[in-house]
């Protein structure tokens, strides 16, 4: 049976350059603190893979924290938030009376340790504002003008989004954010890699990306911070990270991340190219050969890669197990939510009603799908789809 995975919104695999080069790398054993050669070799490959990772999202004279992941770079960045409105005399040079400042503005639709986050903040004593988005998922700027004021702190944006693909115009918000005095942060996790990221040109505050979303290791992000804006430790211990996240350094993640970064840095564009006519080849096919199918997302400014498709009358979890059962690994949406059996939180914030975001499927390609795998994927879903609304109760 042939397998076709197509969940690389969710995780992706290493990719054999990277998995060589960790594998050279794993008797780089040496402790990057220590001051002797094996400790030194192994701080000189962090430091060059450091510089690898702030190439990739251009950064100029920012500093990139290395972190466990996604989550925790953008944990860092709330619980740096919380800390300043602690901070009674917290001042910025030009910048004055950050600690008068407790609102946070985010997204309906942002990944669940954003919006977990902002709850914790809410609990924390933060106003917090939710601005919604249209039916496409884009995030509506008259309603972020309209919350900004100057008792904002934090505005965080997602560049792309996890589920539908949906591409926020990030710098156009940054501007904005930037011009109220507050501080702006892009979760850039899916939108690393996939399309063009400049931090120096954005101007943003915060950028967080993950390694295990571009072919790299699991368990490995980092957190970009633009020179000047402040940045207090999640993790205190040791002087790591110039004091700003504490723990030994991760020398095998951090040299494959680096390795990857490097590669896909110079793959944007065949990227587009290349992954996106396979998404609308499967586009194509399923429209053509599965009637009643609503398309999410943005028509135009979503990721080459993304594919979200609703399936009136079928259940999500049921299609999904279907097609396990023929080797094709998609999801119902965010990994992060599967299991949990609620409606997907990004397609009811663009609209969709609860019965048709149950019958969703993500479809996220990535390096490695082949024509024939799409081909496979069209042949066998419609028959799947067609015995599922046979089968059901639901409207169709
Ligand atoms: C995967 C993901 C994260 C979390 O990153 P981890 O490294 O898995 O913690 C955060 N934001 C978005 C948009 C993601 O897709």
């Amino acid at each position: 049976m042939r397998k076709v995975y197509i969940d690389y919104n969710a995780t992706t695999p290493l990719r054999p350059e990277v998995k060589a080069a960790m594998i050279e790398d794993l008797d780089i054993f040496g402790n990057a603190s220590s001051m002797h050669a094996s400790g030194r070799l192994a701080r000189a490959r962090v430091e060059q893979a450091r510089i690898a990772v702030g190439n990739l999202i251009g950064s100029k004279d920012g500093t990139i924290i290395f972190t466990s992941g996604g989550s925790e770079a953008n944990n860092t960045v709330f619980q740096t938030m919380r800390r300043i409105t602690e901070l009674k005399d917290f001042k910025l040079p030009g910048n004055a009376g950050f600690n008068s400042r407790n609102e946070f503005i985010t997204t309906a639709i942002e990944h669940p340790c954003v919006l977990n986050s902002a709850l914790f903040l809410k609990n924390s004593g933060f106003n917090v504002t939710i601005i919604p988005v249209d039916e496409y998922g884009k995030i509506k700027i008259d309603e972020l003008e309209k919350a900004l004021n100057d008792k904002t702190l934090l505005v965080s944006v997602m560049a792309a989004n996890n589920e539908i693909g949906t591409i926020q115009d990030v710098k156009e918000i940054t501007a904005l954010v930037k011009k109220a005095g507050a501080f702006m942060h892009i979760d850039a996790v899916q939108a690393v890699g996939k399309i063009p990221l400049n931090a120096a040109e954005l101007g943003a505050d915060y950028i967080t990306i993950s390694a295990h979303k571009i072919y790299g290791p699991k368990g490995i992000g980092a957190l970009y911070v633009k020179k000047g804006s402040p940045v207090f430790p999640l993790v205190h211990g040791g002087h790591q990270e110039d004091g700003l996240r504490a723990g030994t350094y991760n020398n095998l993640g951090i040299l494959g991340f680096g390795k990857a970064a490097e590669i896909i840095k110079n793959e944007v564009t065949r990227y587009g190219n290349e992954i996106s006519a396979l998404r609308d080849r499967l586009r194509k096919g399923l429209v053509e050969k599965v009637p009643h199918i609503k398309i999410n997302g943005h028509p135009k400014d979503v990721l080459p890669n993304t594919l979200n498709v609703s399936f009136p009358g079928a259940e999500g979890e049921a299609i999904l197990l279907s097609l396990d059962m023929q080797g094709i690994e998609a999801s119902t949406g965010s990994a992060c939510a599967s299991g949990s059996l609620e409606a997907s939180h990004v397609l009811l914030a663009t609209g969709v009603g609860p019965e048709l975001a149950h019958g969703s499927i993500r479809f996220s390609l990535g390096w490695g799908i082949a024509e024939e795998d799409i081909d496979y994927i069209i042949e066998v879903l419609p028959p799947i789809i067609a015995r599922l609304r046979a089968m059901s109760t639901l409207p169709a």
